[in-house]
């Protein structure tokens, strides 16, 4: 139950003391929790306090009741969408957030070509992984800050919409998202959890298909952890009514070959396109049949599979991303030319020390360095580099000669290359035999994973 603060009882709220009870490990009330977000939502709690508190919800964890009640609250801070008038099932698929993960661009238009509604709202980068906001953004004029009208014009007209989360939709979670970025506060599944189910929920969906990466790249780096998050999320949709699936993922590796805003958009055209990376594409079709199953357009995965690959060979899907950049103020030019996407002013290789093969890569500094050199933010305010980025020369278990390139850094400032460059050259291991190949879906948690 939503327990929004009272006028009345506002004043004799403290944030300091809510802080002090999470530090010392005790559970929060739901109305005590209520307060800090709406405090925080309306400007009157500052953001070193809301700060303090994540690190030790971070810390000390939140039980289910307190992530229930953060859910809740971060749901009602703003309106709830209703867009039952705009078809019966609306689906969408959220990630956890990875590195190279760009799914959502493909997913959106696919499963809209297939017949169903995805309203999606999306993020931007967090910590190392990158964000699909952001990456929208590269496209010249693409507008992600949407009014709501404007949101259900362009799904009326075209199946699929991705947006931001305006100042009507989880405007909590906005404003936590931003600070988490930048306080070292993301890596709580119980904060994931409400960040990502708050979000979906507000956006009206009826079943949601969850990607919730494991590994080096990932903000859960274990099976184990992943899956707690997935239980968390799939447990707190379902107790709201939804029907939802966690896929958990691979993350020991970037998902297919391009790091960065514009680089991605460019390889998600590739996709759109049949071709692109087999992981990348792979992906796609596992998480668009998921998509498919859940809002009972098919009833097999396999059947959702095949359905995905018609779609996507049929230059349908392609076009539906095209109508969807233009209905959003993007340049639909740049999506048949993607060389008019914004490029960097320069490029240089990282080389192999030795001969020998790919054995493992620290995915998370391939995405921190994909920051470095601009691709995501330090600093709340800072802006993006839409052209930056790294473009795998190699991939896990792939063989790798002395002095060959593992990787392309696409720059635009010297000192960043240098930084990112030395990062990266910590983050391949190349040993003498080839490890197997890690699967690309580790588990499947939740309803209809028939
Ligand atoms: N994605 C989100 O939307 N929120 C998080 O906290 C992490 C990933």
């Amino acid at each position: 139950m939503h327990a929004r603060a009272e006028n009345s009882d506002a004043a004799a709220f403290r944030a300091i003391d809510v802080i002090r009870k999470k530090r010392d490990g005790h559970e929060l009330s739901p109305s005590e929790i209520a307060r800090l977000v709406d405090g925080y939502t309306r400007g009157e709690i500052p953001d070193y306090q809301i700060s303090a508190w994540l690190m030790a919800a971070l810390i000390r964890g939140l039980t289910r009741a307190e992530t229930a009640a953060l859910t809740d609250s971060m749901l009602h801070s703003g309106e709830v969408l209703d867009l039952s008038e705009l078809a019966p099932v609306k689906v969408d698929k959220h990630s956890t957030g990875g590195v190279g993960d760009k799914t959502s661009l493909v997913l959106a238009p696919l499963v809209a070509a297939g017949g169903l509604v995805v309203p999606m709202i999306s993020g931007r980068g967090l910590g190392h992984t990158g964000g699909t906001l952001d990456k929208l953004e590269s496209i010249p004029g693409f507008r992600v800050d949407l009014p709501l009208d404007r949101f259900r014009t362009v799904l009326r007209a075209c199946g699929c919409s991705m947006i931001g989360q305006t100042a009507e939709i989880a405007p909590a979670d906005r404003k936590f998202y931003a600070l988490r970025d930048v306080t070292g506060t993301v890596e709580s599944p119980c904060l994931i959890c409400a960040s990502i189910m708050s979000k979906k929920l507000a956006e009206g969906v009826d079943a949601l298909v969850l990607d919730v990466k494991s590994g080096s790249g990932a903000f859960m780096k274990t099976d184990e952890d992943a899956s707690f998050l997935s239980e968390l999320m799939v447990e707190t949709g379902q107790r709201m009514g939804k029907k939802v699936v966690a896929l958990i993922t691979d993350m020991n590796q970037p998902l297919g070959f391009k790091i960065g805003n514009a680089l991605e958009v460019e390889e998600c055209i590739e996709v759109l396109r049949g071709g692109g990376p087999d992981d990348l594409r792979e992906l796609c079709l596992e998480l668009a049949a998921c998509m498919f199953l859940l809002g009972g357009r098919v009833k097999h995965l396999a059947e959702g599979k095949e359905l995905s690959q018609t779609l996507l060979r049929s230059g349908e899907t392609l076009a539906r991303f095209r109508k969807m950049v233009e209905l959003q103020g993007g340049d639909p030019s740049a999506i048949d030319n993607p060389s008019r996407l914004p490029r960097a002013k320069q490029k240089v290789d990282l080389l192999a020390s030795r001969d020998g093969f790919v054995g493992s890569m620290n995915c998370e500094e391939i995405g921190t360095a994909c920051v470095v050199l601009g691709g995501g933010r330090e600093k709340k305010e800072d802006s993006v580099d839409p052209a930056v980025g790294i473009v795998l020369r190699k991939k896990l278990g792939d063989r790798v000669a002395n002095n060959e390139p593992i990787c392309t850094l696409h720059y635009n400032s010297d000192s960043r290359a240098a930084q990112a460059k030395k990062l990266l050259g910590q983050s391949f291991e190349i040993q003498d035999a080839a490890p197997a190949p890690p699967p690309l879906i580790h588990r499947v948690i939740g309803s209809s994973s028939k």
